[in-house]
C-alpha cells in the first residue's frame, strides 16, 4: 500500500495523542521554534532541553540575542558542541534585527547563516503554517521504509523522493504537526536499529514492512575511519594558580572559544617551537603529563597535555581560575581544568 490522505490522517491522529511534550512544542514563536531546531541539529533532544532553557534566559527573543558578544553566546553554548551553529545563530539574529522581521518562508529561512533545507522547512511550517516538509536524517530514515526504498538517508536523490512522496499527501495548513510527527515516529517507533512495528499507527501504509525488508532498509552509507590526528596543549600557570587560555580564532577548531594554548604535533618537543610562537615566549615542561582523546566531526583528536613554565608573561591570552565559570571553554577542556583543580586540592 502507498502513501495517501489517510496516512497523513492517521499519522496526526497518533501524533495528538503521542507527542513528545517539549519545552520548544507550547510555542509558536519564530525564535524560540528557530532556536530549538539549531539545538537539535546533531545533538540528542535530552541534552538539548537545559542548553535550550539557558540560552532562552540569557537571550530571551532576538534583539538580546542580536545586541549579544559573541563571546557571552558562546559562554551559554559550551558543551553543546558544533559551536558553529552558535555563531550562525548570532549572525543570523543581527540579519534578522536589521531587516526588521523574521522571514515568514522556507526559501526566506535559507538565506540565513546557518540555516539549512531542513531548518528553513521545520521553522517556517512550524511557526508560520507553510505547507512545506522537513526531511532530516530520521525523518528520512523513517520515509524510506514507507516507501520501501533501499538507499542511504544521505543520498540525495532518496531523500527528494521522500520529500515528494510526503508533500504529495500533506494536508494543508498541517505540515507543521506532520513534520512533528514524523520526527517524533522516527525518534520513538521507527528507530534505527530495532523500530517497533507492531506499536507504529501506519504500519499498514509500510512498504518495507509489508515485504519483511524493516532490517534492510535504509541502506547503510559506506563507512570511512576518521583519521586519527595529535596535538599538545600546554598547561601554564601564574603564581596564584591560574591557568593561561588564549582565545581561539573565530574559524576553525572550537572557534571563538577559550582554550589551553595548543598546537598539532606529534611530541612536546616537536611542539616547543610552535607554542612559543604563539605565545611569544619560550616555555619548559614542569613534569605534568596528561593525555585525553575528543572526536570532532571529521577526525579524532589525541591530545597530549604538558604543565610548563614560562620565563616571563606570554604576549597573549589570559589566566584564569581553573573553576572559572566565565569564559566559554570547550567540554573537555572545562572537564580537565576541572581535574587538574581537584588534583592540586
Ligand atoms: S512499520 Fe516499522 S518500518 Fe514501517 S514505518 Fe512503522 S516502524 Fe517504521
Amino acid at each position: 500500500m502507498g502513501l495517501d490522505v489517510r496516512f497523513a490522517r492517521r499519522l496526526l491522529r497518533w501524533y495528538a495523542q503521542n507527542r513528545r511534550d517539549l519545552p520548544w512544542r507550547r510555542t509558536r514563536d519564530p525564535y524560540r521554534v528557530w532556536v530549538s531546531e539549531v539545538m537539535l541539529q546533531q545533538t540528542r533532544v535530552d541534552a538539548v532541553v537545559p542548553y535550550y532553557r539557558a540560552f532562552l534566559r540569557a537571550f530571551p527573543d532576538v534583539r538580546a540575542l542580536a545586541a549579544a558578544q559573541e563571546e557571552d553566546v558562546l559562554r551559554v553554548w559550551a558543551g553543546l558542541g558544533y559551536y558553529a551553529r552558535a555563531r550562525h545563530l548570532l549572525r543570523a539574529a543581527r540579519e534578522v534585527v536589521q531587516r526588521g522581521s523574521f522571514p515568514t518562508t522556507a526559501a526566506g529561512w535559507r538565506k540565513l547563516p546557518g540555516v539549512g533545507a531542513y531548518t528553513a522547512a521545520a521553522v517556517a511550517s512550524i511557526a508560520f503554517g507553510e505547507d512545506v516538509v522537513a526531511v532530516d536524517g530520521n525523518v528520512a530514515r523513517v520515509g524510506l521504509r514507507l516507501l520501501g526504498l533501499r538507499r542511504s538517508p544521505r543520498d540525495t536523490t532518496a531523500r527528494r523522493a521522500v520529500q515528494a512522496a510526503l508533500a504529495a499527501v500533506l494536508p494543508p495548513g498541517r505540515a507543521g504537526e506532520l513534520n512533528q510527527a514524523l520526527m517524533d515516529l522516527g525518534a520513538t517507533v521507527c528507530l534505527p536499529t530495532r523500530p517497533r512495528c507492531t506499536a507504529c499507527p501506519v504500519q499498514t501504509f509500510c512498504r518495507a514492512r509489508g515485504t519483511g525488508r524493516v532490517h534492510q532498509i535504509p541502506a547503510r552509507p559506506p563507512r570511512y575511519p576518521k583519521p586519527r590526528r595529535r596535538f599538545v596543549a600546554a598547561v601554564v600557570r601564574d603564581r596564584w594558580g591560574r591557568v593561561l587560555l588564549v582565545r581561539q580564532p573565530s574559524q576553525g577548531l572550537w572557534g571563538g572559544l577559550w582554550t589551553l594554548p595548543y598546537v598539532e604535533a606529534p611530541s612536546w618537543e616537536r611542539a616547543g617551537r610552535l607554542l612559543r610562537r604563539q605565545l611569544g615566549v619560550p616555555l619548559e615542561a614542569d613534569g605534568l603529563r596528561l593525555a585525553f582523546r575528543h572526536t570532532f566531526t571529521h577526525f579524532h583528536a589525541h591530545f597530549q597535555v604538558v604543565g610548563a613554565r614560562t620565563p616571563e608573561p606570554p604576549r597573549v591570552g589570559r589566566f584564569v581560575r581553573p573553576d572559572a565559570e566565565t569564559v566559554p571553554l570547550p567540554a573537555p577542556l572545562r572537564r580537565l581544568l576541572v581535574a587538574l583543580r581537584q588534583q592540586r586540592e
